[in-house]
């Protein structure tokens, strides 16, 4: 069996479909046994409410979640788990900046993100520019949709406090030069907000290498469940922020005139928290820094150029985003001329092909690549040169039916 084969067995979607060819995983990457079986241990063994019951019961989800968090620290190499704050997902914890950093923003503070952003990492700054009266501004991409390095120094000033961007983009998979971006943000004084919500399942990470002081993903894009998402924050940086949601578990004391709030993180995540999802995500994590990253980049690498190279020989197809695979994830967003991505998709999926067709909640990076929409197929570490080659089939197929 090919290590993609093993690899693919762990996954119960997958090996429930044999015919499948997944290339959906930058919208959703599958959920692996590991955290399945995680969330339903915890549910049927350690199912209760954290942080409020004196019962068994409640001391074990206490533990379960506790340590879900150090789990998830370990992969992150974050300093103490007390920088993870658990959310619903990637969109939550950019969120959640945007209102607790932006409340300490004042008008004419400015925060730089860039054209390439996934609306999620777009929206709430817009958002927060309208309340607050801050000014936004844009880093421009190149012809390739690369954020562009070279705009930085006119971009920047003392004004800007905060550098919001993404590590690797969900429509062309370029990843971004994060050294080149904390760099030039340090020389302002400004600080850097990443957004590895593509990042991950390419492989554990390492925000104190990467010398940011944000960091947001979500457990659905990283073989883990849905539901739950984190966002890391340096601790001395998230130490002197507001809360964002008000709550249960979020204060020290409530009194009828006014409130004060937890020590980190709990400041930051009022209500019930997604626990069980929590427990799933650190399973997931924890069978991820298990693997050996060196082979499945190498492959993840291999079948991106694979699929490339198959792509361009199909008459009409354009790719988008940088021309090879080095300065790229697995992600391969193209467009075929003449005929609309749901189109393809949809003759796709009569090949047992998944694809995501659209706008990919990129629309400013689609308008600078020209286009209104694209089809993208993005590989996982449980891909092979199978699903590369009904890729191309298919694709040839849809051309020749549709055109
Ligand atoms: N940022 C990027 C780059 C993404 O690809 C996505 C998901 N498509 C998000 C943020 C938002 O993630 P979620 O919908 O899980 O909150």
């Amino acid at each position: 069996m090919s290590e993609a084969s093993v690899l693919r067995a762990g996954f119960p979607l997958l090996a429930a479909n044999p015919g499948l060819h997944y290339l959906d995983s930058a919208a959703t990457a599958q959920i692996h046994r590991a955290a399945l079986d995680a969330v339903v241990c915890h549910e049927t063994l350690s199912r209760a409410n954290v942080l409020r019951g004196s019962h068994r019961l409640a001391e074990a989800a206490d533990q379960a979640f506790d340590a879900a968090r150090r789990r998830v620290a370990r992969f992150l190499n974050a300093n103490s788990a007390e920088e993870v704050i658990f959310t619903s997902g990637a969109t939550a914890a950019l969120n959640l900046v945007a209102h607790a950093f932006g409340a300490t923003l004042r008008p004419g503070d400015r925060v730089l993100i860039s054209q390439a952003e996934h609306h999620s990492n777009f929206v709430p700054w817009q958002m927060l520019r309208d309340r607050a009266g801050i000014e936004l501004d844009l880093l421009p991409v190149t012809a390739s949709g690369e954020l562009d390095p070279a705009a930085l120094p006119r971009l920047l000033s003392a004004r800007t406090r905060l550098v919001a961007v993404t590590q690797c983009s969900n429509v062309t998979g370029a990843w971004t030069d994060v050294a080149a971006i904390v760099a030039a943000a340090r020389r302002v004084g400004a600080k850097v907000l990443l957004d590895g919500a593509q990042a991950v399942q390419h492989g554990p990470q390492d925000v104190r290498a990467l010398g940011i002081d944000f960091y947001a993903f979500s457990g659905h894009k990283c073989f883990g469940p849905g539901g739950v998402g984190v966002l890391w924050g340096k601790a001395e940086v998230l130490a002197a922020l507001p809360p964002f949601l008000g709550g249960g578990g979020m204060i020290d004391e409530v009194a009828p005139q006014r409130s004060t709030w937890a020590e980190l993180p709990r400041r930051f995540e009022a209500g019930t928290p997604p626990i069980a999802q929590a427990v799933g995500l650190a399973s997931a994590l924890d069978w991820m820094m298990a693997l050996d990253w060196t082979d499945i980049h190498a492959r993840e690498t291999r079948l991106g150029a694979q699929a490339i190279e198959g792509l361009l020989r199909i008459p009409g197809v354009r790719l988008l985003g940088p021309a090879g695979t080095a300065a790229r994830a697995p992600i391969i967003s193209f467009d075929i001329a003449g005929l609309h991505p749901h189109d393809v998709c949809q003759v796709l999926d009569h090949h047992q092909l998944a694809l995501r067709g659209g706008h990919h909640c990129a629309q400013p990076l689609l308008a600078a690549l020209g286009v209104d929409a694209c089809a993208r197929a993005s590989f996982a570490l449980y891909n092979d040169e199978a699903d590369v080659a009904a890729l191309i089939d298919g694709v040839a197929a849809a051309v020749r039916t549709l055109a």
